[in-house]
């Protein structure tokens, strides 16, 4: 996070050298208010081709590229690429927001809670510690190449222990950057086609060496806790009902390239994504309270509110509580732009207030050492467990997770009568679904044995989902006479 500050001195320095050396240039869009001023700080180096309410097209050297990515305020480029100058100009034309199909309730209590009390901070140390260990994951290096196939390695090893079908990676192949993204698909079991997203960049960068750009808070700290997110839910065998994906994208440093492509992508296809949540940055503890949610215009405020609402429910009191309040990122701040740019709803809570976050990020300085404890990021991992939990909900419609034989049951009287057998844990919460897979009754149970009365109800075919103490859940068919 720096200050917007050029210097007279590093001005006329860098004008001499651009001028001789003309190096390539590219199409983004930008804040319109920085693109007047670096087109008066640089005139030889920038085009600005459109402007559009706050929101300008520009033409610019690699070399001013950085010089916004340095002086912005902003946490990310402070700068969107576009690939050509026809998706520039036709960014400046907003594309409508998509309505999101989930209905931000709260609801999965039990699982929820186990799943955070699962969460290990060593785990995201470790990983942290892993990623600074390539050195640099600039986007042109090889090293970056090398973290992202190591990356789904660790998510293939993962699925591979789970013995889960229903859950597989891919790479993502770019044409605006030789590095790949990776994304791991939880498929949803009742509608996979609506898709519930999270995702931080792998890559990194820094001001300087290229070669030493290590990128612990920046962000490996976002990809290390989207990974313990991942391992909690496979340990838990969760089911979603939508699916569910978890992204690490390239070259988020150089104009948000790997995200944009993807985003751009699943708009063109009409992918139904119900909502997209960003980590970039968890590792560093700078202000007063613990997680700050990013209030830009291009996010959706509805989003936000839910996921304030979760920490209200969730992380109030007790062993899994932390703080929140709100700050702003800045035009083009972090992926999460890329899928509101598309129409997404999208939200990108933040480590600190703006200006406040990490000063040693984009140099050879942003290590582990320097916040040295994953406890900052462990609060990251417990809110993105709670919003890909309740946004995509566990399987309704399902087969039994148990034998047939774990529990009995029979309607007599329009009430439905349940007795578990002694190799399972008591119930904790028995809730019933009509056909359409609308949950109309849900009951707390504290017996190997009750019942539940449904005599409001039609005569009809129903399915009763029992959840265990121990988090399990599994279903039985029963008609309603
Ligand atoms: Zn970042």
């Amino acid at each position: 996070m720096k200050k917007f500050t050029v210097g007279i001195f590093t001005f006329l320095l860098f004008s001499i050298a651009a001028i001789a050396q003309n190096g390539t240039s590219f199409y983004a869009t930008m804040d319109a208010e920085d693109a007047i001023s670096f087109k008066a700080l640089y005139p030889n180096e920038m085009q600005i081709l459109d402007s559009k309410d706050n929101q300008a097209a520009v033409f610019l050297s690699e070399e001013v590229a950085h010089k916004i990515h340095d002086n912005v305020r902003t946490h990310g480029p402070g700068y969107i690429f576009r690939a050509s100058e026809e998706k520039a100009l036709l960014a400046l034309n907003k594309v409508p927001r998509r309505n999101s199909v989930i209905d931000f309730t709260i609801t999965e209590d039990i699982l929820v809670n186990e799943c955070l009390d699962l969460v290990n901070g060593q785990n995201i140390e470790d990983n942290i510690l892993e990623l600074q260990g390539y050195g640099t994951r600039y986007h042109t290096k090889s090293q970056a190449v090398q973290a992202v196939m190591d990356q789904q390695a660790k998510w293939d090893d993962m699925i591979l222990a789970s013995g889960r079908t229903d859950v597989h990676t891919r790479i993502y192949n770019h044409v605006n950057t030789p590095m790949p993204s990776v994304i791991l698909t939880i498929d949803g079991a009742d509608t996979p086609d609506e898709f519930v997203i999270i995702g931080g960049h792998i890559d990194s960068t820094t001001f300087g060496n290229k070669n030493d750009a290590p990128g612990a808070d920046d962000n490996a700290s976002g990809i290390s806790s989207l990974n313990e997110m991942v391992r909690v839910l496979l340990v838990k065998n969760f089911v979603p009902s939508r699916s569910i994906e978890v992204m690490a994208f390239a070259a988020e440093e150089i104009g948000l390239v790997g995200s944009a492509e993807i985003a751009e992508e699943y708009a063109n296809n009409g992918v139904q994504v119900a909502a997209y949540v960003q980590f970039d940055m968890t590792g560093y503890k700078g202000s007063n309270s613990d997680i700050y949610i990013t209030t830009d215009s291009y996010n959706s405020s509805q989003l936000n509110d839910y996921l304030t609402d979760l920490m209200d429910h969730y992380n109030d009191s007790g062993a899994h509580s932390f703080t929140y309040s709100f700050t702003q990122c800045g035009y083009g701040c972090s992926d999460h732009a890329s899928w509101a740019d598309n129409g997404y709803a999208a939200a990108f809570p933040f480590e600190a207030a703006m200006g406040q976050d990490n000063p040693n990020i984009h140099s050879s300085g942003d290590v582990y050492s320097f916040f040295n404890t994953p406890d900052h990021a462990v609060k990251f991992t417990k809110l993105g467990l709670e919003f890909l939990i309740e946004a995509a909900k566990p399987r309704t419609l399902s087969v039994d997770d148990f034998s047939e034989n774990a529990i009995s049951v029979f309607v007599k009287d329009k009430t439905l009568n349940y007795r578990l057998n002694n190799t399972v844990s008591n119930v904790k919460e028995v809730s019933v679904y009509n056909v359409t897979g609308q949950r109309i009754i849900s009951e707390e149970m504290n017996d190997e044995a009750g019942s539940i009365q449904l005599q409001q109800f039609a005569q009809g075919f129903y399915i009763a989902r029992f959840t265990l103490e121990n988090g399990h859940a599994f279903t039985k068919k029963f008609i309603l006479n």
